[in-house]
């Protein structure tokens, strides 16, 4: 199984929506007030018409009614994996598939919205998270950087590379208001950030880091980086490919990669069915498997590929309460309830981890963990 390196039609606009996605469903999103997203959002939109032109990426893609279902890594005929999928986070409308490619193998949701549908939903449905200074917000907050959360993440499994030690430079690729960079930094790293929304960036400024608010394939760093971290970016991706071929150019030779994403294999996946959290459509764009992944590194010029999977507690909390309350077309408030939340984890974690360890050794994990050298 290869990917025969031919550039998906349209790739330049699906990149700029690409950016788009991942900047705007990044959580420093969710904690501007709704003019603040308005404003980013605007800001998006415009960058995208100067860049696409007058074309946009709904007609050159596919739709509902222009169906063009071609897969965005190799460009080959894909057919119907998933049905009847719904918004279980934010209740956005519209029904969506999960298409798998014939010839690779990757998953990708279909149809996907146009940018101005993007804006209206993130309008309509994607600032509930926009809270600050909540309860829930708080004790997120006050545990993140608690010593408890460090036994926590070595017990339940790190999907941010936050416990990972090392010197050199290191890229948080969509680092929000910092709080990697401030983690990354006491692990020993020289940290810099890219971040496009330029209120988060600014946040993640203030103690004194390098921020840089251009699109990631516009960098041009001082230096070349030892390490480039994608925790949970690349599946937001309309490009994934373009995206690690951008990674590619900015890293050292020998550099790494770092990448955590759901595993489309998952067992959740499985027992939860439409409910998974990690359909997350229509903002999930690419849903990789740990083979997918593996081919897409290796074709983008990785090499010493390391795959695992890890079923983090959280994300099994997640998808029980998108079980057991989401309804379509509405809010699935529970998900930001802390005590259930808290409740499902430990759950999850402290009754049910003969399961979670068994699937993760089965290659069945909720999250893929990557790390790759540039070859
Ligand atoms: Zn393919």
């Amino acid at each position: 199984m290869q990917f025969d390196g031919s550039r998906p039609n349209a790739a330049c606009e699906q990149y700029v929506v690409c950016e788009i996605l991942i900047y705007a469903v990044k959580p420093s999103y969710l904690w501007q007030t709704k003019k603040d997203q308005d404003e980013i959002l605007g800001q998006m939109i415009d960058s995208t018409v100067k860049l696409q032109g007058s074309v946009s990426v709904h007609e050159t893609r596919n739709t509902s009614t222009g169906a063009q279902r071609t897969c965005l890594l190799c460009g080959s005929a894909l057919g119907v994996s998933q049905e009847g999928l719904v918004d279980t986070r934010f209740g956005t409308p519209g029904s969506y598939e999960i298409n798998r490619c014939v010839r690779c193998g990757l998953e990708q949701t279909f149809p996907l919205p146009s940018v101005a549908e993007l804006k209206s939903l993130y309008e309509a449905h994607y600032n509930f998270g926009g809270e600050r200074d909540t309860l829930y917000t708080r004790l997120r907050e006050r545990f993140l950087f608690s010593f408890l959360n460090r036994v926590w993440t070595q017990i339940d499994g790190d999907i941010s590379f936050y416990l990972c030690r090392g010197t050199g430079r290191l890229l948080d690729i969509g680092c929000n208001e910092g709080r990697g960079l401030r983690i990354y930094t006491g692990n020993g790293f020289q940290v810099e950030g890219l971040e496009i929304n330029e209120r988060a960036a600014a946040e993640a400024r203030k103690p004194g880091f390098s921020v840089h608010t251009c699109l990631l394939g516009d960098l041009v760093a001082a230096a070349p980086y030892d390490v480039a971290v994608l925790s949970n970016v690349l599946e937001h991706s309309l490009d994934p490919r373009q995206m690690l071929q951008d990674v590619h150019r900015i890293l050292v030779s020998g550099g790494q990669v770092w990448i955590s994403c759901p595993n489309s294999e998952s067992w959740l996946r499985r027992v939860f069915g439409r409910s998974w959290i990690n359909w997350h459509v229509p903002f999930h764009i690419s849903h990789f498997s740990a083979a997918t992944l593996r081919e897409l590194l290796e074709n983008t010029g990785y090499a010493q590929i390391e795959v695992r999977q890890i079923t983090p507690a959280l994300w099994v909390a997640q998808s029980l309460i998108a079980y057991f309350f989401a309804a379509k077309g509405k809010k699935n408030r529970q998900l930001r309830n802390p005590f259930l939340t808290l409740f499902l984890m430990l759950l999850a974690r402290f009754v049910l981890f003969p399961v979670l360890w068994l699937e993760n050794k089965r290659g069945r994990g909720d999250c893929l963990l990557a790390v790759a050298t540039k070859s």
